[in-house]
C-alpha cells in the first residue's frame, strides 16, 4: 500500500513525504480505513509500529470534518498511561494540525502550557480555524492546564487520572467527544487506571467511535476492550 491510497489532504501527504516515510506502516495501512469508515477498533500494536499517526490522521480528519467549530467542544480524546507518551502524542499531532486547520492562524493560536508554540512554516497553505491540542497529565500545576484548556482544543492528550480530576469538578466537559483513542491500553490497566477510564467513558457520548491500541492482549485488555467499544469494533493484529 502506499500514501496514495489514503484519503488524506495534499498538505498532509506532503508533511508525510518530508518526514520521508516510505509507505504506510502495516498497521497504517488496516488502521486508516477502518477509522476513516467511523467503526470502533482493536489494535494490536507496539511502540514503533507507527500506532500514533494509525489513529492521529483520522482523528484530526474527523475534527476537520466537523468544521473545526471549537464552541461545541473537543471532539477528540486520547488517553496514555503516562506524560512521557501524552506529550510525544501531542508533538506527533502538531506537526499534523498545523497544516490540516489553517498554518497562519494556528501559529498565533497554538500555544501549549509548556510554552512550545507552532512554527507555521506552512503559513498560507491551507485555511480555517487553527486546529488546536492540549495535553494533560498529574504531576504538574493544574492551572496551566486548566488556562489551555480555555483556549478551547479540539483535540485532548490526556492521562485519565488527571482528566478525570477535571473532569469530576465540572472544569473539562467531554460531552461532545466522538472519538475516544486508548493507546497502549494494556499499559493503563497494568497502572491500575479502569476504574478513572470508565468514569471518563460514562461522561462520553455512547455514539461515539472507540479506538483501542494495545501491545498485548490478555484477558484484562479483551474485557475492557468490550466494555469500552461503543459497537463490535473490527480487530487488526
Ligand atoms: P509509533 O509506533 O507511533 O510510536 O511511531 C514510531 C516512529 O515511527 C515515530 O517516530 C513515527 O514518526 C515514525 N513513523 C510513523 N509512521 C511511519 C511510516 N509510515 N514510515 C516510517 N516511519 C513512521
Amino acid at each position: 500500500q502506499t500514501f496514495e491510497d489514503a484519503p488524506f489532504p495534499p498538505t498532509v501527504m506532503r508533511v508525510l513525504e518530508e518526514a520521508r516515510y516510505g509507505a504506510p506502516s502495516a498497521i497504517q495501512a488496516q488502521a486508516w480505513p477502518i477509522a476513516l469508515a467511523g467503526r470502533d477498533l482493536v489494535a494490536i500494536a507496539s511502540t514503533g509500529s507507527g500506532k500514533t499517526l494509525g489513529y492521529l490522521l483520522p482523528a484530526l480528519l474527523q475534527i476537520q470534518a466537523r468544521g473545526g467549530d471549537p464552541a461545541l467542544g473537543p471532539s477528540a480524546l486520547v488517553l496514555a498511561p503516562t506524560r512521557e507518551l501524552a506529550r510525544q502524542i501531542e508533538d506527533e499531532a502538531m506537526r499534523f494540525s498545523r497544516v490540516l486547520m489553517g498554518a497562519g492562524a494556528a501559529d498565533q493560536d497554538h500555544h501549549d502550557m509548556h510554552g512550545r508554540r507552532g512554527s507555521g512554516s506552512r503559513r498560507g497553505e491551507a485555511a480555517g480555524t487553527p486546529l488546536r491540542t492540549v495535553c494533560l497529565y498529574g504531576g504538574a500545576a493544574r492551572g496551566n492546564q486548566l488556562a489551555a484548556m480555555r483556549r478551547r482544543p479540539h483535540l485532548i492528550i490526556a492521562t485519565p487520572g488527571r482528566l478525570l480530576d477535571f473532569v469530576e469538578s465540572g472544569e473539562i466537559n467531554i460531552g461532545q467527544v466522538s472519538f475516544l483513542v486508548l493507546d497502549e491500553a494494556d499499559r493503563m490497566l497494568d497502572m491500575g487506571f479502569e476504574p478513572q477510564i470508565a468514569s471518563i467513558a460514562r461522561n462520553l457520548p455512547p455514539g461515539r467511535q472507540t479506538l483501542f491500541f494495545s501491545a498485548t492482549w490478555p484477558t484484562s485488555v479483551r474485557e475492557a476492550a468490550a466494555q469500552f467499544a461503543s459497537q463490535r469494533p473490527v480487530h487488526v493484529f
